[in-house]
């Protein structure tokens, strides 16, 4: 019997949710133009990972979430660490937060997408080669 990969480890590392073996970007989270690209099939099982024309636009609802997330956290770090600085410092830390953990959030929601709301998102631990 093949050894299970776990969900949090596979979702992390950018896996396919079918076999978690698979990766899912066909380039690196930095790679200033294509750090959002998904590969057409999954090298290890075969699964499309884009089902239908236009799947990925879901993750714009994960993008938001994560965004509003992670203004929320650097506010109350602030608010909290800092004693309530003025407006503009809330600002000029958290846009660029932001853009700087663009990549990795829109990669990240595109995975939630897949990992929750695909066709192919049920775990098949008997697709793993090795
Ligand atoms: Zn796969």
């Amino acid at each position: 019997m093949p050894a299970k990969r776990s969900l949090f480890v596979s979702l992390f590392s950018g896996c396919c949710p079918k076999c978690r073996i698979g990766k899912v970007f066909s380039h690196k989270v930095f790679a200033i133009m294509n750090f959002s690209s998904v590969k057409n099939n999954c090298a290890n099982c075969g699964v499309k990972f884009e089902t239908e024309p236009g799947f990925f636009w879901g993750a714009m609802y994960f993008s938001y979430a994560l965004n509003v997330g992670i203004s929320i956290v650097s506010g109350f770090v602030l608010y909290f660490l800092f004693g309530d600085p003025e407006y503009w410092i809330y600002i000029s830390v958290m846009v660029p937060l932001i853009l700087i953990l663009t990549p990795p959030m829109v990669r990240f929601s595109r995975l939630l997408m897949m990992y929750m709301a695909s066709p192919y998102r049920k775990y098949n631990p008997d697709l793993n080669s090795n």
